[in-house]
């Protein structure tokens, strides 16, 4: 049976599973504990990328819909805000060059969409 990227579907390229160690605020990202890892994904090359940034987006989407629930987050820390914006803002201009492939992972739009509504918010 051939295996296919969980990304975009493409077969016969090295896939890889994509394990950052520590995610974007610190904490453990582990996919390579198999009981940690609910829904193993291989990647190709070029969606490994997109799915390095999809879980940075993710975890900076949760971290600011916590804030703006009250709830704490590591958002509260302006420095950190400022650099979760940083970020967001390098997936959206990588997302750009990597093209319609990616959509399936992560929305260029989704990813515009959250860097405008933070940007709109004074003190972050
Ligand atoms: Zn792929």
């Amino acid at each position: 049976m051939a295996v296919g990227c969980d990304g975009c579907g493409t077969q016969g390229v090295p896939l890889a599973k994509v394990s950052l160690g520590r995610d974007f605020f610190g904490g453990v990202y582990d996919r390579l504990t198999p009981a940690l890892d609910t829904a193993p994904a291989w990647y190709c090359p070029a969606c490994s990328q997109v799915k390095r940034m999809q879980v940075d987006f993710r975890l900076i989407r949760n971290a600011w819909r916590d804030q703006r629930g009250g709830a704490p987050s590591p958002l509260d820390d302006p420095a950190a805000c400022r650099h979760a914006l940083d970020r967001l803002c390098d997936i959206a201009a990588r997302l750009d060059r990597t093209g319609p492939r990616a959509d399936t992972l992560l929305g260029a739009g989704e990813v515009a969409a959250l860097v405008k509504e933070m940007n709109g918010i004074a003190g972050c």
